[in-house]
């Protein structure tokens, strides 16, 4: 469900004419809903009520300042995965005791920070992670809260660069040696185990491997209980999926049908870390056509936006609807890619699509770009990043700025043997 709707033939974000944001801010900009960024999180939120339960929202899929606000003022917390990251949920008033730390590779100066301000825990990828944290916490003579990320070696049938839990990935600890890893914890003096963490992967559509991940853990606790270690809280990680185009993922609740029934005899906090679920189709990308190549054989509409902007198709072949902001009931259908003005062929957002045929200067959005879109983008080709704008109801508030040609060369210097 989202707040993206045509009123007659005009694309509107709730009660807002997305025309009319185009001429103020230009194109391209991201645009996202208040009203459907603020549902999907109480959706979540509701399906869990009758279990205790936190939220924390895996901030690396929209890190702008006002969506994370959105969620704190619902009572959120934060999924983070860097130092930076942890700047930005502090900025904005995050509750450090709902922020939790995950990644394969925290540094030492990450770790200090997240430290000294006193978040709720570390999820640990690794027993050397596990030294370091114990030797900063014994220097800042405080104890360090940790759960151990586990990989449950659970396929979680998506795609391969967004599937973390087989244990040829990267990511957590076999949860084979996960026992021994927690009896070296318990050994640490400046930690205190706290809970047990596991990620399987994004965009899963399925229920079964929730499932199946679940249930691997809730064993592990019991053994862990057996062997004297307690605790408090199972993080069951994000990855819940959307539908891009005709994907049909389970809704929250239907999760929480299936979940809540294995931890009826635990007492522990479950924390969620969603992500693309609630902001994915929260958000879209406003662009241009600039050109319209209609050839033999093949057909291209230029846009404004590159893949600088949005990585996710050239990255994960991902799918995006693609919308006209205004429908011509007339205009005949053409088959077309929809490619962006960067010098990279991998440069598309459409390959083959069925779209109505759209002449120079005409808007389109790029459906489904709130999550792993603009946090995603970057300078390549020293593009500006794009705006960012929230609308609510019948307002719209630039919620970033557009970049200009100075701030592409901030921080640059040249040396003097060059001058
Ligand atoms: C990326 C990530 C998430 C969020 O994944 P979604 O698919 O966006 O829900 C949650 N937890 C961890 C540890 C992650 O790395």
């Amino acid at each position: 469900m989202h707040d993206f709707k045509y009123r007659e033939r005009d694309l509107y974000c709730e009660d807002v004419l997305i025309q009319d944001i185009a001429e103020e801010v230009g194109t391209p900009f991201y645009l996202y809903s208040y009203n459907t960024l603020r549902n999907h999180f109480l959706v979540f939120d509701e399906a869990f009520k009758d279990i205790p339960h936190m939220i924390c929202f895996a901030m690396k899929a929209n890190s702008n300042l006002s969506i994370l606000k959105t969620f704190i003022r619902e009572g959120g917390g934060l999924d983070i995965v860097s130092g930076g990251e942890l700047y930005r949920a502090l900025l904005v008033g995050a509750d450090p005791r709902k922020i939790v730390y995950a990644g394969v590779g925290k540094t030492k100066e990450e770790i200090r920070y997240a430290l000294e301000s006193d978040i709720l825990m570390f999820n640990v990828e690794s027993p050397q992670e596990l030294f370091l944290i114990d030797e900063v916490a014994e220097e800042l003579d405080c104890k360090a809260r940790v759960a151990l990320r586990v990989n449950p070696d659970i396929d979680p049938m998506t795609h391969p660069y967004i599937s973390t839990g087989l244990k040829t990935h990267k990511f957590g600890i076999n949860i084979n040696n996960a026992l021994k890893e927690y009896k070296l914890a318990e050994s640490l003096e400046y930690i205190e185990i706290v809970g047990i963490h596991k990620h399987i992967g994004s965009q899963i559509v399925q229920i079964s491997p929730f499932v199946d991940a679940l249930e691997k853990i809730i064993f592990l606790a019991k053994s862990l209980k057996e062997a004297g270690i307690n605790i408090k809280s199972l993080n069951v990680g994000g990855g819940l999926g959307i539908t891009y185009k005709d994907e049909t993922p389970p809704h929250p609740r239907d999760l929480a049908a299936e979940i809540i029934p294995l931890l009826s005899d635990t007492d522990h906090t479950i924390i969620f870390e969603p992500g693309r679920v609630i902001v994915g189709n929260a958000g879209i990308l406003v662009t241009k056509v600039l050109y319209t190549k209609l050839g033999e054989g093949k057909s291209f509409l230029i846009v404004d936006a590159g893949m600088n902007d949005m990585i996710r198709p050239c990255l994960y072949n991902s799918y995006h609807e693609i919308l006209p902001l205004r429908e011509n009931s007339t205009s005949r259908k053409i088959v077309a890619d929809v490619v962006g003005p960067i010098c990279e062929s991998g440069d598309f957002f459409a390959k083959d699509r069925v779209i109505s045929e759209l002449k120079r200067d005409q808007l389109i959005a790029v459906m489904s770009a709130g999550a792993y879109g603009f946090t995603m983008s970057s300078n390549y080709n020293s593009r500006p990043r794009v705006p960012e704008v929230l609308v609510k109801g019948k307002e719209f508030f630039i919620i970033r700025q557009r970049e200009n040609y100075e701030d592409l060369v901030k921080g640059e210097e040249i040396p003097e043997f060059l001058l």
